[in-house]
């Protein structure tokens, strides 16, 4: 439903995406990896238009979504199906000042999703889906970190996304709160949400994905299964995954 084509991005005369070619499938969940400054977060930022494009498309269904303009803003057809995208990111990016559940509700209600009622019980149910139902009516500061990454991945889905971003979804938690939040997005996975990980977690990349991607240097060097993945011979690659261990 995504497609990348030739998608390069600089900041000034650092070329930090070198031409982007990647197909992202209907149900399909990809993994980004690779090591720090290869280009990971400026690729996935740059999917949901948080950076714009200095060559190349993204088209989403067959629609041009983002291209480089003149401006450097996005065009018409970015407004048109950005809010399809749900985007997670490594700080959890709440309001402070609302409620749980208002967190859940503002984007829904501004896009007039429904009536304030069928938006409540639809936020409710993702509450009850990513276990904290009985928080509705606390502030995020009364949550742990793990409560908050997945209140916000509830927000994202707020807006019945087509696809999910994940941008380090657990590395500003800790260690013992990563493993409630990564069962959420396993959990997505197995429901058929497509989504785009960028994770350190190679465990849980290599579990839950359809494909991997290994990201040097702002060019993908290697993508695949992740069974056949784990078998290439790259020099790069073989040495990436075993400094992770
Ligand atoms: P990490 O795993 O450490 O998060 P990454 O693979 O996600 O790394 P990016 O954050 O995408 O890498 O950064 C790629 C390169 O682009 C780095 O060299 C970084 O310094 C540079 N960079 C990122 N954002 C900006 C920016 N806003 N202005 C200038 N340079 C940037």
């Amino acid at each position: 439903i995504v497609m990348l084509a030739s998608v390069k991005k600089s900041y000034g005369s650092k070329e930090v995406l070198k031409g982007i070619d990647l197909k992202i499938k209907k149900g399909e969940v990809i993994s980004i990896i690779g090591p720090s400054g290869s280009g990971k977060t400026t690729l996935i930022r740059t999917i949901n238009g948080m950076e714009m494009l200095n060559d190349g498309e993204i088209i989403i269904e067959g629609n041009s979504f983002l291209t480089p303009t003149p401006t450097g803003r996005p065009g018409k057809s970015y407004y048109e199906h950005i809010h399809r995208i749900g985007m997670v990111f490594q700080g959890f990016n709440l309001f402070p000042h609302k409620t749980v559940l208002a967190n859940i509700m503002i984007a829904p209600m501004y896009h007039k999703h429904g009536n304030e009622q069928e938006i409540k019980n639809f936020a409710l149910s993702l509450l009850h889906k990513v276990g904290l139902i009985e928080h509705a009516h606390k502030y995020p500061h009364q949550l742990s970190g793990g409560q908050q990454q997945r209140v916000a991945i509830a927000r994202a889905l707020a807006m019945k996304p087509d696809i999910m971003l994940f941008d380090e979804p657990t590395s500003a938690l800790d260690p013992e709160l990563v493993g409630e939040v990564l069962k959420v997005i396993e959990q997505l996975a197995l429901e058929g949400m497509t989504m785009v990980i960028v994770t350190h977690e190679m465990q849980f990349a290599f579990k839950v994905s359809n494909r991997v991607v290994f990201m040097e240097e702002g060019e993908i060097k290697a993508i695949d299964k992740p069974s056949l993945l784990l078998k290439s011979r790259d020099p790069r690659l073989t040495q990436f995954l075993s400094n992770q261990q």
